[in-house]
Order: C-alpha cells, then structure tokens, then sequence
C-alpha cells in the first residue's frame, strides 16, 4: 500500500534542494507547502531572525488536540571534500538503494511523509496529523525550538514521531547535550613577572582541570545502563591561547561538550563551572578589572528519557512488529519535542552508520517499511 513510485520521487524532489545548514531553506518549503496545500493541509512558518530558513508546520484534518506530529530536519551536511561517484544533489538508484545526500539523515523519513500524506487527508481523520519539518537541525537542533513549543503548547499532540534514521526500530531514550566555547581574557605581561598579569592559559588549564573532576564524577553515576557509555561525559577537544613562549598570555579559549544521560541536568553542571569560574576571577579583577571568564553556550539538545506512557510505547511497537525499545547515543530534536512537553519516540528509516557519508544512501525496502508504518499510525487518528 505505500506505493514505491511516490516516496522515490519525493524524496528526488527533496535531495534535489541542496539545503545544507548554512544555506536558506525556503525553496525546499515552499515546495513542501505546494503538495500540502493541493490536499488542503494548513500551513504555519517559523521563520528564523535572518528570514533566510523557516521551520513549516503542515496540518491535516481537523483541529484538535490529540493528534499526531511526523518531524524531521530540512537541513543537511555538506559535500565538501568528500569523494561521491555521482552528483550528491541528483537521486540515483543502486542495488536496492537511492543514493544522494540527505537520502538518510533525512530527507528519506520526509520523502516517506510526503508520499503517506495525499492517502491520510482522505481519511476520515478525528484528530490531526502535522508534519513539522525544521532547520538547523546538523549544527546542534537549533532551530526547531519555537516551533517545538508552539506545538506543545497549542497543538497538544499526545504524540510526536521524530524520523531520525533508527532502521525502524523505536528509540525512547538518548542522551542530551549541551556545547560551547569559553572565553578566558588575562593581562599579558612579562613571563618573569606573573604576578603582574593574568595568565590565560594557566587560568583555562584549572578551569579544564575542575571539568577533568566533574567528569570523573559522572562516571559514578546517575547510570542509564541501555546507553554505551551508561554515564554522562564531559570533555574539552579544542584550545586555543597565548601569543609567546615568554609573555603572559591574553586570551585563552576552548570548546566544552557534556553528553548527558536522562535524568541530568546540563543548568547544574553549568552552575558548577560558573561558580568555579567566579573563584578563579576574583584573583583575576583585582589585577584587572578588564579579566575574566565567558562562558558561549552554542546549543544545548536535552536528554530524550523514556515517556512513562507504557500504553503509548506498546502501541508504537506492535504497529512496529517490534518487542522492546532502544536508546541511542546521539541527539535528535525528540528531546526538545519532549521538553515541550509532547511524549516522544524516535522511529525511521535508514541506518545511522549511512548518514554523512559520501554516496549516503537508503535502502528502498526501509522507506517502504516506513511508508507503510506512517500510513498505519495515521489509522490510529480516525478512531
Ligand atoms: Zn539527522
């Protein structure tokens, strides 16, 4: 019943906008926004400040609370040094497999949505589905946010379907994360002399050093055995600092991420290293009002924990022909639907190990899987 002939083509359509994240998104919207309106579907934007990207919201049937929201990302990775035997912005087919970027992180799970909606707005539809389809999703879910919110808060959908690729498998849990950079400004001065500036660098290093700590205190728990590791991390991958192998160092930066299991709070690991922050600028400002420490968050994902609603989850499953969920290691905009207050799953075609990859790919027996799951979750919505 899914009808390979439409998601091929929709997802061709799709690959075809070579919407990678730092690119507007607009012309793949408004060729979404076209299919939906010939069925009559309601369209809502959330425009991002610069105009250039939206999040579109599209909804059929009636408007209600309780429905059903299919989500997933517009944006992709660049192609940029990677070796693809074939043009990545033209679908090709292959052994069983449709080839080109996006194919599965995501346009595939989106191509699957396009193809299931002409059927579901001739169903007899109680309450409605929305397909809420965002930008910015590769540089840290940052820009699916206010519509996640207006959805939790005005929608109330009692369920949000996130299409990551999860080879149709349910995933009820991931981690969180939370990124940035931090800014330590000094004195320069003298290297003889320390104590006549402020040492960036010797600053960043006992800052690194309280995040060494926090670390290894995460590794005593909270644990979340389904996840590999079942503790939080934090780590410092990148820095940058000083000018001169004898002179004071001004400035010192480096880039923090913290993965977080369910159930931990990115706010009071930040809290610990601001505080730890503040003890070190009070030997900083009295040599210089102009020293100190910033913190830069750049995005923050929260944790996806499990939903509670074991009704809920074994309803997804069966329609699966699954027996138990997953948890993941990576993000997925799921834990920001979830904040909102929307209970949550990940559910999509396509291995996780394809995405990013030169000639990514999707296995058209995993799209038609997909095809048909959507279509028998939208039968859920006529009772
Ligand atoms: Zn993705």
């Amino acid at each position: 019943m899914s009808g390979d002939v439409d998601f091929a083509r929709r997802l061709a359509e799709l690959v075809a906008f070579p919407t990678v994240s730092s690119a507007s998104n607009l012309a793949l919207v408004e060729h979404v926004e076209g299919l939906a309106r010939a069925h009559g579907a309601r369209i809502r934007r959330f425009a991002d400040p610069s105009g250039e990207k939206a999040n579109v919201l599209v909804t059929i049937g009636p408007e209600a609370p309780g429905g059903i929201v299919l989500s997933g990302h517009t944006d992709v990775v660049p192609v940029t040094g990677q070796d693809w035997s074939g043009d990545p912005w033209t679908l090709r087919e292959r052994d069983g497999r449709l080839v080109g970027r996006g194919a599965t992180d995501m346009k595939g799970f989106l191509g699957c949505c396009l193809a299931a909606l002409p059927k579901m707005a001739a169903m007899n539809l109680k309450v409605p589905i929305h397909f809420a389809f965002s930008y910015d999703e590769e540089v840290g879910c940052t820009g699916v946010g206010p519509m996640a919110e207006w959805v939790g808060a005005n929608a109330k959908p009692r369920l949000a379907v996130i299409g990551e690729a999860t080879s149709m498998d349910m995933v009820n849990a991931h981690k969180g994360g939370c990124i940035g950079w931090c800014h330590v400004t000094g004195k320069p001065g003298h290297s003889s002399q320390p104590e006549r500036g402020v040492n960036a660098v010797m600053i960043a290093a006992e800052l690194i050093g309280e995040i060494s700590s926090i670390y290894a205190g995460m590794r005593q728990g909270p644990l979340f055995e389904a996840l590999d590791p079942p503790y939080s991390t934090i780590q410092v991958n990148q820095i940058e600092g000083g000018s001169h192998g004898n002179i004071l160092a001004e400035h010192c930066k480096f880039f923090w991420e913290m993965r977080l299991v369910p159930g931990e709070s990115d706010d009071q690991v930040l809290q610990r290293m601001r505080a730890f922050a503040d003890r070190l600028e009070q030997g900083m400002k009295p040599v210089d009002a102009g020293a100190g420490i910033r913190f830069d968050i750049q995005a923050r994902i929260p944790p996806l924990a499990p939903s509670g609603d074991a009704a809920l989850e074994a309803e997804i499953l069966s329609l699966l022909g699954r027996d138990a969920p997953r948890a993941v290691p990576y993000g997925t905009e799921a834990g920001i639907f979830a904040a909102a207050g929307v209970p949550s799953v990940v559910v999509g075609p396509g291995s996780i190990a394809d995405a990013h990859q030169p000639d990514e790919s999707i296995a058209i027996e995993q799209m038609a899987a997909c095809t048909d799951f959507l279509l028998r979750l939208a039968e859920t919505a006529t009772r």
